[in-house]
């Protein structure tokens, strides 16, 4: 069995309890090296082999598997925050499935969680936005032209940049049109590993701030009013809002 796991943000114990377990007892270990923590391969048997698939292709990968599956052998394959983004799981997974060989993915902690609890910031908030838009500017890969960043940003609701910390004034520049310069926006380096940085400030100065920082890489760029003041108390603990769990209080 192949088991894609979500190795969590960096902070080695952010990995979840089931992620642990099932890493634990893989003889072939494969991971992400140019960002998941190498601290999590502590988990690892001792004995198990473990390869760095930053110096790896596709087939490379699969060919990993492939042998360690003929051999009997589990093969954890950790992948950096949660699986569902931005790992290229997919393309490994649809090879498995030619090759008939079964796997499965264990979520994971994703570095945007990581990088919400660093700030203290809920990116949801009543009256504010309701919304949460993942997405990346475009780089050595592109971005479908619908999902463009300034249309994107029409919505005002709370965005969260991956894979553009290298190019945070582009961003921005796509964006400030919509947010508004006094917009609040964050930047998160490395969230949970020791040597984190946030980076708090408004739009029109967050590029900047960042880049002072010396932040290039592993980096989200989060922008609205979220990780503002401003906002509604929620329905869900207000005295006179009743639901399945409680009755409203008169
Ligand atoms: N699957 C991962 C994302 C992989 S894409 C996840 O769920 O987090 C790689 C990008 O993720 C990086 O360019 C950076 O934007 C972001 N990233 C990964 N780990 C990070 C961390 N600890 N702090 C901030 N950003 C991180």
């Amino acid at each position: 069995m192949i088991y894609f796991i979500g190795a969590g943000p960096g902070d080695p114990e952010l990995i979840t309890v089931k992620g642990r377990k099932i890493l634990s007892s893989c003889d072939v270990v494969i991971y992400a090296g140019s960002l998941v923590n190498p601290l999590v391969l502590k988990y690892a048997k001792g004995n198990a082999r473990i390869y760095d698939s930053s110096r790896m292709d596709l087939d490379e990968i699969v060919e990993v598997m492939k042998d360690a599956h003929q051999r009997g052998m589990d093969v954890a394959r950790l992948h950096t925050g949660d699986p569902s983004l931005y790992s290229a799981v997919r393309e490994q997974a649809g090879k498995l499935e030619k090759l008939g060989i079964p796997y499965d993915i264990i979520p994971g902690v994703s570095s945007f969680c990581a990088a919400s609890a660093a700030l203290k910031r809920e990116l949801t908030l009543p009256g504010v936005s309701q919304t949460v838009i993942i997405t990346r500017i475009p780089g050595r890969t592109p971005v479908p032209e619908n999902e463009d960043l300034q249309k994107l940003s029409t919505h005002r609701a709370t965005l969260v940049l991956f894979l553009s910390a290298g190019n945070m004034e582009d961003a921005v520049g796509r964006i400030i049109g919509s947010y508004g310069p006094d917009a609040p926006a964050a930047v998160v380096y490395k969230a949970s590993w020791e040597d984190e940085k946030v980076v708090r400030g408004k739009l029109k100065d967050i590029a900047l701030k960042a880049k002072n920082e010396g932040i290039e890489k592993t980096a989200l760029l989060i922008v609205g009013n979220a990780l503002g003041d401003n906002f509604e108390l929620s329905k869900l603990y207000s005295p006179d809002f009743s639901h399945g769990f409680r009755g409203a209080r008169k």
